[in-house]
Order: C-alpha cells, then structure tokens, then sequence
C-alpha cells in the first residue's frame, strides 16, 4: 500500500506516507509520523469502492482496525467521502475538522448508509479554524481555508521537529470563494520543505480554457430554468455554492426550488444565515416517499418538524411541477413518476463530475435524460468536483 514517502529520516523532520490517493482521484489517506506518534490526514473511500467491504479498503498502518495509542487523530481537510468515508470504521479515532464540517457530517448521519462515527463530537477536540494552530502530539497546524466545492475545506501547513509539510486538501479557483485561492498564491507559507497537492483536474483542461465561475454557472442555469417543464438538478446538497446558484436561478426566472429533509439538514448546518432554507421565498419543502419511510424507520419526526415551513406534500406538485426545479436524486424518480404528466417536457441536469455519471446506478434510470458532455443534447456539462 505504500506507495510515496518524503523526508527520509537523514533529513530529521518527520515521515510521510501517502496510503492512497497518488494514483488515483479519491480515497486519500496520508500518515505523518514523528517520534513515534502518528496522525492521519483524510481517510477517505475510493471513488470506485462500489459494495466492497469498508473493511478491507483501510490502509494496512497499526492504530485503525484497532486502537493504538501512537495514532493520535484522523484530520478530515473537507466533508467529501473521498476524504473521509472510511472514518466509519475508526469510530475510536478523535476526528479533527472544520466545525461546519462536522455539524455538516453529522446532520447527514441519519441519511447515509455509512455515517461519520461518533469521534466527529469527542470531547476536547479542537476544529479546524482558517490560520489559527492547533497542536497534535509533536504536529503544529495551521489550515488554510480554500475554495472548494465542499464547504469550509481546508489545506493545512503541518511542521514537526523543523520540517514544514503543506498539503492541498482539494482547492480550486473558480467558486464563490476564489478569493481564497489568491490570498494563498500571494501569501503563501513560507519556507515550505515539501508540498502534498491534490491534481483530479489536472490535464482535464485545454491550456486556453478555464473552468467556468459560479456566477456563469447561474447565468447558465438561468437561461436553461426559462424553457417551461419541470427540472432535476442533480446536484450535491453539500455543494453549498452550487445551491446557491441553482436558488438565485429560481428567483430569477420565477420557478419554486423543491429542497428535500437532507439537503435542509446539511444547509442548514452550515451556521449561514445566507444559505437557502425553509422558510424563503421561491423555496418549498418536499419529502420525498423514501426520506418520508426512513423517518418512520429510524423515529426522526425532529427532522420534519424542523422544516415543516412551506412543506409542499405530493399531491399538490401537479399545478407546480412545470415551474418547480428540484435538487434532484434518482431515488426521486418515483415521487415524479406518480405526478401525471411531470415528465413531459421535463430535463434533467448533470451536476457532478461526469465519471460518477457513467456508473451502473445512472444507466439504467429509465425516465430521465441526461445533460452530459457527450448526451445527444448537447448542452455542456455544468461543473466538475
Ligand atoms: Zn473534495
């Protein structure tokens, strides 16, 4: 499994080993060890981990399948599975993250098959917090917010015994805080002995290309959201910039924006008084049949009653459907199937990285068509990652 390390130990300093995630997009996880104590950055799950056993994925270092005193933290740098999903398995280990992160992780809990564990809230743990050190065992660090799909995503300068590591977490430049990538370019930390950086775009673009801002995005959305019919957007909820552009499009273009429980959970974790939530205009609240039967399941009433506000029940989307744009899944293609007439006319958005489009999961919906790159509409894909 080991596949890199840096610093050897005639340099002094510390050792790194990256587990997984040179070789591939996702699945990060990197050891750090100094004078016998370790941390982890990320302990993320393979983007094409499918049905396998979490097990069998983790990484072969002492301390995770079962507890080892010398591993002292998993520090998650942002709220994407690839970065943190096998942290499931390690419910032992104190995790270390933003403290929007982790609210954000832990109001997903009840809709994931595989939650963050309970180490995401041990007492005594210190967040992630832009520019303020904490220390771990013999490793200062300092995060640096950055701009990411994922909200409040760090990379992080780590020094140990006078060696300086800095590692990207996952970074772009094209978001609503693409500030952060230019206060980084022209501030960066200095001196710096060895850099961990992430590349899962890099080679995607033409040299004379660049990836298109949020705010084109919306004007994108904007011009799409004017045909009449119902829309998808499938969109992650946890892509906070991108709700917000698909929410301004609604307002824009006089559509209503169906939000479902889990979505509202996350937004509203994010301790934003900004982000849309229940309650807003241009905005309803729509359980879908399957959230509806987990909350059944699992006696989650809270959760309803948190955003009973403008809740808007099945029946009633008929009149509305064809102006309505819903943060889209497929496990909602049959509350729309029992909707007469809400297909027609109806499209679909494609608001990922277009890899995850070519899965068995997506091949085989048979209402929707899909917005790709390469579909037969034509129309580009809207963003990546
Ligand atoms: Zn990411």
């Amino acid at each position: 499994m080991r596949e890199n390390s840096i610093f050897g130990d005639h340099l002094g300093g510390f050792s790194v080993c990256i587990h997984r995630g040179a070789r591939q997009i996702g699945g990060t996880c990197i050891e750090l060890a100094c004078e016998d104590q370790r941390i982890l950055l990320d302990l993320g799950l393979p983007l094409d981990a499918g049905d396998e056993d979490p097990t069998s994925l983790l990484p072969e270092n002492d301390g995770l399948k079962v507890a080892d005193p010398s591993l002292l933290a998993l520090i998650v740098s942002h709220g994407h599975a690839d970065h943190w999903g096998l942290a499931s398995q390690v419910s032992h280990l104190p995790i270390i993250t933003g403290a929007a992160t982790r609210r954000m992780l832990r109001a997903a809990a009840p809709f994931v098959p595989r939650p963050i564990p309970d180490g995401i809230d041990a007492p005594g743990v210190p967040d992630l917090v832009d520019h303020k050190t904490i220390q771990v065992g013999p490793f200062s660090i300092t995060p640096y917010l950055v701009d990411h799909s994922a909200y409040d995503a760090y990379a992080m300068l780590i020094e140990a015994n006078g060696r300086r590591l800095f590692y990207s977490g996952d970074l772009r430049a094209h978001g609503r805080k693409a500030a952060l990538f230019e206060r980084l370019v022209e501030k960066p930390p200095q001196p710096i002995h060895a850099m961990l950086m992430e590349g899962s775009s890099l080679g995607r673009l033409q040299p004379d290309q660049t990836f298109e801002t949020e705010s084109q995005i919306e004007d994108r959305l904007v011009e799409r959201f004017q045909q009449p019919g119902f829309i998808g957007v499938n969109a992650s909820a946890q892509n906070v910039d991108r709700v917000v552009s698909i929410y301004r499009a609604c307002k824009r273009t006089g559509r209503t924006l169906l939000l479902d429980l889990y979505a509202l959970e996350v937004l509203a974790a994010t301790g934003n008084q900004n982000i849309p939530r229940e309650g807003w205009p241009s905005l309803n609240v729509y359980v879908p049949e399957y959230q509806r039967l987990r909350i059944v399941k699992n006696q989650r009433f809270d959760i309803v009653d948190r955003h009973r506000v403008n809740r808007i029940y099945r029946e009633a989307l008929q009149d509305k459907i064809g102006q309505a744009v819903m943060l889209f899944r497929p496990a909602m293609v049959r509350d729309i199937d029992l909707v007469p007439g809400a297909w027609a006319g109806a499209r679909v958005i494609w608001s990922h990285w277009d890899g995850y489009l070519r899965t068995e999961d997506m091949k085989h919906q048979p209402t929707v068509s899909f917005f790709t790159p390469t579909g037969s509409c034509k129309v580009p894909r809207l963003s990546a990652h």
